[in-house]
């Protein structure tokens, strides 16, 4: 069967993730969560005291920092699923505190950022057989992906999965604050200048407010299958 490259993209929290790691794990092929790779460079900014006292990044010494960031996922033979390392260190949970939320969408802005971690992307995908989440995959990354999912929800309903997905993970989680950071980070991801999040023209569109996982998953594999029919 042809492998192809599959770009699912969307707001924070709207269960990308979720879809796009058992699509992967369904049909054999890498998964690779974009979000973490941002994520990993925010956490290496906070530990290197490279936000000021106000929370603006010093993008200089950022840029002078990016050679000494490397990113890799590596298979964890226990769940199955990747998990995220910075520069060899394992950061999956880590890099999912709200402290990291809370400043991610900021790093993600920076042009120089964007273009490093697109390069590696990119990269990834060169042999096919991929699946990708994030904000601006079939825009930026894949524009000639053959399958672009685009997934939308509520604020609350999205601020609600990742209220309980923290709380499952024993992470202290605040449903307001969550909520809050939801809206944040649409309003930066959809507004900054560089990849602004928005749906490719030739991406399908889901709204899964009120779609049951497993329902999700279904709807997600009639349109793999369509695309390598
Ligand atoms: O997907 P996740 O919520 O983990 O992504 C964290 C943040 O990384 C997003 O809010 C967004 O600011 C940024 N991001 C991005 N482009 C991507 C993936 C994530 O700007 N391809």
């Amino acid at each position: 069967m042809k492998k192809i490259i599959i770009a699912i993209d969307g707001f924070s929290s709207c269960g990308k993730s979720t879809m796009a790691k058992n699509l992967a794990h369904e049909i054999g092929y890498i998964y690779v969560d974009t979000g973490a790779m941002y994520r990993s460079v925010t956490l290496f900014a906070l530990r290197n005291g490279l936000f000021d006292s106000e929370g603006k990044v010093n993008t200089d010494k950022l840029r002078d920092r990016m050679k000494d960031i490397h990113i890799s996922f590596i298979l964890n033979h226990e769940t199955g699923r990747p998990e995220t390392y910075l520069n060899n260190e394992n950061v999956e949970q880590e890099i999912r505190t709200m402290e990291v939320s809370q400043h991610v969408s900021l790093i993600a802005a920076i042009p120089f950022v964007r273009q490093a971690l697109v390069a590696q992307q990119q990269q990834m995908g060169r042999e096919k057989g991929l699946v990708m989440d994030g904000r601006d995959i079939g825009t930026v990354v894949f524009p000639q992906a053959e399958l672009k999912i685009f997934v939308t929800a509520t604020a609350e309903v999205r601020a609600q999965r990742r209220f309980d997905e923290l709380r499952d993970k024993g992470i202290p989680a605040d449903y307001d604050t969550i909520l809050q950071n939801v809206k944040e980070r649409d309003y930066i991801d959809s507004h900054r200048s560089v990849s602004p999040l928005c749906k490719a023209a030739d991406a399908i569109e889901l709204d899964n407010s009120h779609l049951s996982i497993a329902e999700q998953q279904q709807w997600l594999m009639k349109q793999y299958k369509k695309a390598v029919e």
